[in-house]
């Protein structure tokens, strides 16, 4: 008894009733307002396979018990929310990044609290990077050519689709768009029920032509043009089109686009539907590339390694690839931070 007085006692004065230096042990309702913060990042310290089963909307996974922690947490700054199973595993992820000087809140609980509080959870996989100025642009892998992106304070869609090949993306739960980009009108790219559901009457749609004049309304933008949206947010559209001859009327050249986003600083390039383009090699400077990869409509897993050598993106994402095995990419790109996520 009095080991466990002693104990709590000690508790206390460490977290100071849930509140300690600089790791602050919150409730589920708390937890869910704080970690949806803009500027907060949300890491699931569990194991990958854990992660799979479900997780925190918005959650990035890096394992507390993996030889690379230390190292995945180096550069992570700022507000961090962390959480586990039960509460446990977390607090010792708490413990180094405290260590690293970030502020952390650790769901008391974990996500056993979570459900138990009738709390949702997803298997869409989301991958948190910072821009020059320590801004945060948190990237969800909805579904194969279907991005979301959110960067301070704004929600951009790229190529939102409700349902593919059985799998479906329910927009009603997620976030309204600031910004929709469309790269071309195959309905594994354009989908007029998810630009209605994700469009108020603040939202910019950006579109090929051709998506445009489909649609109804919109802004066009052709390859090689230019958009400053939302005051600070950089668009440049550039080509994406088949170069293979029995493959050329899938994308004929200028119709449809790839686009170049760049957030504070940090450029994103969203290739689209195309092959490995001689245009490609005058894209430089790319932190983050999406490239698609799947026959016959885009590039086979070598033409994909030959676009990512002439875009060198410090770290890639394989999407669009249906079927395609892309496991044997990371290898083939060795100076490349190759991340494979669910854009089947
Ligand atoms: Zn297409
Ligand atoms: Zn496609």
């Amino acid at each position: 008894m009095k080991r466990v007085l002693m104990l709590t006692i000690l508790t206390s004065i460490l977290f100071g009733c849930g509140s300690g230096k600089n790791t602050k042990i919150l409730g589920v309702e708390e937890f869910a307002s704080v970690a949806g913060q803009k500027e907060v990042r949300l890491i699931d310290v569990r194991t990958a396979a854990e992660y799979a089963e479900g997780h925190l909307f918005g959650a990035e996974n890096i394992d507390v018990k993996a030889a690379d922690f230390a190292q995945r947490i180096q550069g992570i700054e700022g507000e961090v929310a962390v959480y586990c199973r039960g509460g446990r595993r977390s607090l010792k992820a708490a413990e180094q990044l405290v260590a690293n000087g970030c502020t952390v809140y650790n769901l008391d609980g974990g996500i056993l609290a979570w459900q138990k509080a009738g709390r949702s959870t997803t298997t869409v996989e989301t991958d948190v990077f910072a821009t020059p100025s320590g801004k945060l642009v948190k990237l969800h892998a909805l579904m194969h050519a279907s991005i979301c992106i959110e960067h301070d304070g704004r929600v951009i869609y790229v190529d939102p689709v409700t349902q593919l090949r059985g799998r479906t993306v329910d927009y009603s739960t997620m976030s309204k768009a600031d910004i929709i980009l469309v790269t071309h009108e195959h309905f594994d790219h354009y989908d007029t029920a998810a630009l209605r559901q994700l469009t108020t009457d603040g939202t910019k749609l950006v579109m090929n032509p051709r998506c445009v004049e489909l649609y109804g309304s919109g802004t066009a933008m052709s390859n090689g043009e230019r958009l400053t949206l939302d005051g600070d947010i950089l668009l440049e559209a550039v080509p994406a089109y088949n170069t293979t001859t029995e493959h050329l009327q899938f994308h004929p050249k200028g119709r449809d686009n790839g686009y170049i986003l760049t957030l504070d600083g940090l450029h994103l390039y969203i290739a689209g539907d195309t092959e490995d383009i001689p245009e490609m090699s005058n894209i430089k400077d790319i932190d983050i590339a999406f490239l698609p990869c799947n026959q016959p409509f885009t590039m086979t897993t070598d033409q994909l390694v030959r676009a990512a050598q002439m875009v060198q993106p410090k770290v890639l994402f394989p999407y669009h690839y249906g079927e395609t095995d892309v496991s044997g990419i990371p290898a083939q790109l060795p100076g490349t931070d190759v991340r494979i996520r669910h854009y089947e």
